[in-house]
Parts: structure tokens; C-alpha cells; sequence
């Protein structure tokens, strides 16, 4: 079904991109696993399908549902969420080229950061993303993208999201934003002026942590240019794990409300609890962008970290204590998850980097999942110090 600008988004979820009437009247679309297609008399070469290139039925699909929700001209799925972030830096930067990032980044992209792109002659300085006064100071004659992330991990910061798209406008930059944290039902940054906005698949959108796989939308010059980057690199995605992105999308904004409500339950619980020091939330008063990413966001997402009076004690004590929420990293499936960073996500920093982070020994970071809120809520009731 074609896009129809006045579906809401969890009606594109389901409906955009499929194929109606169905496939040999499936009501789902099948899963396309052939390699390769037949190249029939008339077809240009550059038109067959072939799985690498990322246009199969499967992918096709999903990159129109993917335009629809995200408000882009254009989208591509990939192999993983490091798959779009490298050929999405790949294609907008080169030798010789700068850009400006922030200091705490998802891991796996700070790491390619660091280690790759310095080899490949691409250098970056870091800016406060909430301090938008900093950061032209920070600006060289060859910097050409902005790169932040919607809500960072494991503190739950916020750029200043409207600034960054003005200040990248004075500057001639490319604005480019890694949504995973927020997902495109509570955050369309597209809609706002971002040229390109990136995703985990494996974390909201697929949402049942059982697939990797990331996106990229944006322009249609843009996405044409990474989708070229990526049939080289080799980071498509498979028709199977097409298929089952494509089926967790389809419950992505009911998931995403019960995410919401239920986070927010959680973060207001533990900010009376009396055995909590601090709570991160961006729906709480007390987060420092609250009021833009009230006005910006639909929704405050399903992490939550915390802090507790008696710090690393503490929060090893709950860690043991704690009965449903699994002891892993990753986020944003229908399971709840609990870490604390500094042992696992943060641990390559070091005890420095991580104070100058903020990122204590003691935080907990809780990706709040499906499971009804009153058993999420009972089960931290007696796992915290009574
Ligand atoms: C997980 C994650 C990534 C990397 O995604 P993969 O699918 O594991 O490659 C990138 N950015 C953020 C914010 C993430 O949470």
C-alpha cells in the first residue's frame, strides 16, 4: 500500500509498503531468500535485484514504511546499527575532513571513531551538546557534519536539538542524529531539520532483541549516496532478518506508548523512593531538558538510570536482589534489562573518563520492557533498601 500522508503513524506501520493484494494473496509479505534475481528481456542491469544491493521485496518494503514514520524521502535498512553509522560517516566525510561529535557516544561508535576514521585521515573534536554557546569555537576551515545522539546512554542527556539544526545551517554542515534511544514514535528529528537520522534496529524497532539490524533515512540524494557506500562495504541486511525487523516494526507504537507510561512510572517511583540519591529520566521536572524535550518528543522512551545513597554497594545489592529484569546490555526489547555501566557498557573508560562523564560506579541503567509496571515496580520495591 501506497503512503497516504494522512494515516497516523501506527497505521503506516502496518499498512505502508505492503503489497496489496497480497503476494499470491498472503496476507504478510513472504520472505524473498534468494540471492539473486532473474534478469527477464527488458530489464536495465542496473535495475535487477540482488540481496547486497538492498532491493528486494523485503527491503523495499521496509524502507517505505521507514520514509512514512520518519517523515524522510528516503530509507535504507542495514545489516546492524554500526552498519548505517559507518556508511553514513563513510559517505559524508573524507581525507582531510573534520567534524564535531560529542564525548559520550554509543560505545561501538566512539571506538570506530577513535580507531578507524583517524586512520583514514578524518579527525573530530568533541562539544557540550547542551551548551550550543561552545561550539563554533570548536569549528575548523574543513569541518563539515555534526554527529550527536537524541538521548544519550547511560545519562539520558539531550542536545539541544533546534540549535544544532541552526547551527549546522550558519555552517554549511550535514546534522546528523542517532535516534535508537528515542525512536521515530517519540522523536522525528527529519521533521525538524536533520539531514539524516540513524537507528539500532536491533533495540525499539525490532523490539524483541532477537535480530540486528540498523537504519538510515533522510534525503533522497543522501540515502542514494550511502546505499552506493554500503553495496561496497557489504552491510545489507538479510532477507530473513528483513522480515523479521519488518514484523517488529508493526507493533513498534503500541509497544512504544507501554514503554512510555511505563518508564515513567518507574522514574517517578524511584524519585520519591527514600534509598535513591538520583534519577535520570527525561520526563522528570528535574531532567535539565525536560521543557524542549517535552515540547519535542511524544514520548520519553523506556531507559531509566539511577543512582542509590549507598552507591556501589547499593546497587550490587540490587542487582541481586532483582527477580525480572535480565542483567544484560542492549535495550529496548519486550523483556526488562538492568546494568550498571560502569562494569559493563563503560567499562573501556577509564575511572577518570568515567567521573568526567558522570558516570559513577555505583549507576544503574534499567531498560524498562513490557511486563506489566505494577510487577516491574514491586519486584525494585524489594530489591532497593527498605
Ligand atoms: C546499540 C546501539 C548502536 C549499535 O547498534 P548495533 O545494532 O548493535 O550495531 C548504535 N547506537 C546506539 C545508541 C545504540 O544503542
Amino acid at each position: 500500500m501506497k503512503k497516504n500522508p494522512e494515516f497516523a503513524l501506527s497505521t503506516h506501520l502496518i499498512h505502508t509498503g505492503e503489497p496489496r493484494p497480497g503476494i499470491e494473496n498472503a496476507v504478510c509479505l513472504p520472505i524473498f531468500q534468494t540471492a539473486n534475481y532473474e534478469s527477464a528481456d527488458g530489464i536495465p542491469y542496473h535495475d535487477i535485484c540482488y540481496a547486497r544491493l538492498s532491493n528486494s521485496p523485503n527491503h523495499k518494503a521496509l524502507h517505505e514504511k521507514i520514509v512514512a514514520i520518519e517523515g524522510a524521502e528516503s530509507a535504507l535498512v542495514t545489516s546492524s546499527g554500526m552498519a548505517a553509522i559507518s556508511a553514513t560517516v563513510l559517505t559524508l566525510l573524507s581525507s582531510g575532513d573534520h567534524f564535531l561529535t560529542q564525548s559520550c557516544l554509543y560505545g561501538g561508535t566512539y571506538d570506530f571513531f577513535t580507531h578507524d576514521l583517524p586512520a583514514l585521515g578524518i579527525h573530530f573534536d568533541c562539544i557540550d551538546p547542551t551548551e550550543p554557546a561552545s561550539w563554533e569555537s570548536k569549528l575548523t576551515p574543513s569541518t563539515k557534519l555534526i554527529y550527536l545522539e537524541s538521548i544519550s546512554n547511560p545519562l539520558l542527556q539531550m542536545p539541544n536539538f533546534l540549535e544544532v539544526v541552526r547551527f549546522a545551517k550558519a555552517h554549511g554542515l550535514h546534522a546528523i542524529i542517532d535516534n535508537t534511544f528515542g525512536s521515530p514514535v517519540n522523536f522525528q528529528p527529519i521533521r525538524h531539520g536533520f539531514d539524516a537520522v540513524l537507528h539500532s534496529a536491533t533495540k525499539y524497532l525490532n523490539g524483541h532483541s532477537d535480530v540486528i539490524a540498523g537504519v538510515v533515512a533522510g534525503g533522497a540524494t543522501l540515502i542514494e549516496n550511502i546505499r552506493c557506500k554500503l553495496n561496497h562495504l557489504g552491510g545489507s541486511l538479510d532477507p530473513h532478518a528483513c522480515f523479521l525487523l519488518h514484523r517488529g516494526l508493526k507493533t513498534l507504537a503500541i509497544r512504544m506508548e507501554q514503554h512510555n507510561q511505563s518508564a515513567f512510572k518507574i522514574a517517578e517511583f524511584l524519585a520519591r523512593h527514600p534509598a535513591i540519591l538520583k534519577v535520570n529520566y527525561p520526563g522528570l521536572p528535574t531532567h535539565p531538558q525536560h521543557a524542549f524535550a517535552k515540547s519535542l518528543f511524544k514520548g520519553f522512551g523506556g531507559m531509566v538510570s539511577f543512582e542509590l545513597k549507598t552507591g556501589l554497594a547499593g546497587a550490587s545489592s540490587l542487582l541481586k536482589k532483582i527477580r525480572l529484569p535480565i542483567q544484560a546490555v542492549s535495550l529496548g526489547g519486550v523483556e526488562s534489562l538492568i546494568t550498571r555501566p560502569a562494569g559493563t557498557t563503560h567499562a573501556g573508560l577509564s575511572p577518570e573518563e568515567r567521573a568526567r562523564a558522570g558516570i559513577s560506579d555505583g549507576l544503574i541503567r534499567l531498560s524498562v520492557g513490557l511486563e506489566a509496571t505494577a510487577d516491574l515496580l514491586s519486584d525494585l520495591q524489594q530489591a532497593l533498601p527498605q
